[in-house]
């Protein structure tokens, strides 16, 4: 049902992007999955829902495909047509991400930012497995678009298809291969891509990779550190200055040797056998380094998902730690806030303990001072009283006095007189005497 969906899906979306045949993508996907670890497979048949083996390998095979048509284009999920490409300088030197990569419309949109995103989905842990699934897709024909030749070609030319009507095919120089030097194996081999046994062009490309163009083929491959972008960036650049250096300029785009392909040249027997050459081992490389990044990005999304897991738990510990602690200081506070409760009370019933005991001893001394303004007033009162008595006795006695007085002087008048009359008498005694 899957394999017919996908091939009804093909005829009712139409192939929006010059690209890679269709052939091409079905036969690279079909030696990527054979060079596959067994862990790498197992983890897309679980990512793709796919039953088994064969179903992934089937699932493969048809969405190999699947990048070129409209519903993989959508401008609104930030896909492009432009992603299928790069467009380089005539000179075919070191890649200029600059001036290569993207136009004035669309800066930055290329084979190279295409497939570094896709990469960066399918590694992290924060991806759903349908934005994985999708960027499977994508990943799984972008790299084979970046081993054709002219999907690195010039932008003058819009990568040969400026240049058209190129004989014996009649055809633009871009879709010569990205169709006619691929089918070229029919005429030659009679071989089709998926037929099972002798005949399939895949087993037949299969049997041609051996340990030394496998080993050659991966190295690149085995160094790159998937997390980081750089490293990413740095290794799909090299791929595609190798074809560019190897492929795009030295054969694709040189007619003779010395001058360079235009429209309506015809290519010689020598430009087509090489070409074919070239797009089987171009084929053959892409399958294998396809199948090398899938194993390297389904290792490191593996480690960083027990990575993220581990980190997950570790913060949910701390968590649970935190709003246990949070739990013991809300207590102590609260036990904290009963005692000062208490201790104000305790304090309360302090502060008026010795209100009252102040209290007390004011009264006490207000009495005090009293009884002792009452003795004084007493003692006053009585002085005044004892002052008033004498006073009033003294009175008394005055009178009393002064009643007693004139019969005291008359005696004493008498007494004084008769003591005058003496002296004078005894006076005058003398006097008569002397
Ligand atoms: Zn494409």
């Amino acid at each position: 049902m899957r394999r017919y969906r996908a091939i009804i899906l093909l005829y009712i979306c139409p192939i929006l992007v010059e690209s890679w045949s269709g052939d091409a993508h079905r036969v690279i996907l079909d030696i990527a999955i054979s060079n596959m670890e067994y862990e790498t497979k197992n983890h897309l048949i679980g990512l793709t829902q796919t039953d088994d083996y064969a179903h992934l390998r089937q699932w493969l095979i048809d969405e190999s495909t699947w990048a070129d048509t409209e519903d993989a284009n959508y401008p609104a999920s930030g896909e492009n047509p432009k992603y299928h490409f790069v467009h380089t300088s005539t000179s075919c030197g070191p890649y200029n991400p600059v001036n290569d990569c993207g136009d004035v419309d669309d800066p930055g949109v290329c084979l190279v930012t295409g497939i570094t995103k896709h990469i960066r989905t399918m590694v992290s842990a924060r991806s759903s497995p349908i934005q994985r699934v999708t960027a499977l897709k994508y990943l799984i024909h972008f790299l084979a678009d970046l081993h054709q030749p002219l999907h690195v070609g010039f932008r003058s030319d819009r990568g040969g298809n400026e240049i058209k009507g190129v004989l014996p095919y009649n055809e633009d120089l871009h879709n010569i291969w990205d169709n006619a030097l691929v089918h070229e194996h029919k005429r030659t081999t009679g071989r089709v891509p998926f037929v099972k046994g002798k005949k399939s062009y895949s087993a037949l490309l299969g049997r041609l990779i051996h340990g030394q163009f496998k080993t050659a083929t991966e190295q690149s491959i085995k160094k790159v550190n998937p997390n980081n972008g750089m490293d990413v960036e740095a290794l799909i650049i090299s791929m595609l200055e190798e074809t560019s250096s190897q492929l795009t300029c030295p054969l694709s785009y040189s007619l003779d040797g010395v001058s360079n392909v235009a429209s309506g040249n015809t290519l010689g027997k020598g430009y087509i056998a090489q070409g074919s050459r070239a797009v089987a081992n171009q084929i053959k490389r892409a399958g294998v380094r396809l199948a090398k990044l899938m194993n390297a990005l389904v290792a490191q999304y593996e480690d960083n998902m027990a990575e993220f897991l581990r980190a997950t738990a570790e913060q949910e510990a701390m968590k649970q730690a935190e709003e246990e602690m949070k739990r013991i200081l809300d207590a102590e506070k609260v036990v904290e806030r009963a005692a000062q409760r208490k201790e104000k009370k305790e304090m309360k019933k302090v502060e008026k303990e010795a209100r009252r005991i102040a209290e007390a001893e004011a009264a006490r001394q207000r009495r005090e001072r009293d009884a002792i303004k009452l003795a004084n007033e007493i003692r006053e009162r009585q002085e005044k009283k004892a002052a008033a008595d004498a006073v009033a006795a003294a009175a008394r006695a005055a009178t009393i006095k002064n009643k007693a007085t004139p019969v005291l002087s008359k005696k004493q008048a008498r007494a004084e007189k008769k003591k005058a009359l003496k002296v004078s008498s005894d006076d005058n005694l003398h006097r008569a005497l002397y």
